[in-house]
């Protein structure tokens, strides 16, 4: 995921102090700050490439230009479609956090962590939890 990457880089991770308590305000107000930049970010480069389209769109009149441009644009408009999801999960993800039900695996109800919560904050499963869910993806696909 790039974006999370990029913004890692502006965002720096959160530093727990010794013996403090996971999920304190503090550090859901850390993931909730997060997550709201990058969905900031998100939603900017969806309106960039819109953008970016609609200029497009009037340059070429070569017809094998066209048909890269519009394979081109089948691409963005996938990229546009995940990026969409993403956002709706990032919302989903502030909610919980509001909530106070944030940062624990949705299967088993065990502390997700820090360290994968950084790398990825619309986390719900715990890394074993993830792991299993999927294997079983995986066997059901063959
Ligand atoms: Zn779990």
């Amino acid at each position: 995921m790039l974006p999370l990457e990029l913004m890692h880089k502006t965002f720096p991770p959160y530093l727990p102090k010794k013996g403090e308590e996971y999920m304190n305000p503090r550090q859901r107000a850390h993931f909730r700050k997060m997550l709201a930049a990058l969905k900031d970010e998100l939603s900017q480069d969806i309106e960039r490439t819109v953008h970016t389209m609609q200029d497009e769109a009037t340059l070429f009149a070569d017809p094998n230009d066209r048909a890269s441009q519009e394979s081109d644009i089948a691409l963005e408009l996938r990229n546009r479609d995940r990026e969409r999801k993403l956002i709706k999960k990032i919302d989903e993800t502030i909610a919980r956090i509001e909530k106070d039900d944030y940062g624990h695996c949705e299967n088993c109800g065990v502390e997700i962590g820090l360290k994968r919560l950084e790398a990825r904050p619309t986390a719900t499963l715990c890394i074993d939890c993830k792991t299993l869910d999927e294997l079983r993806e995986k066997q059901v696909a063959k």
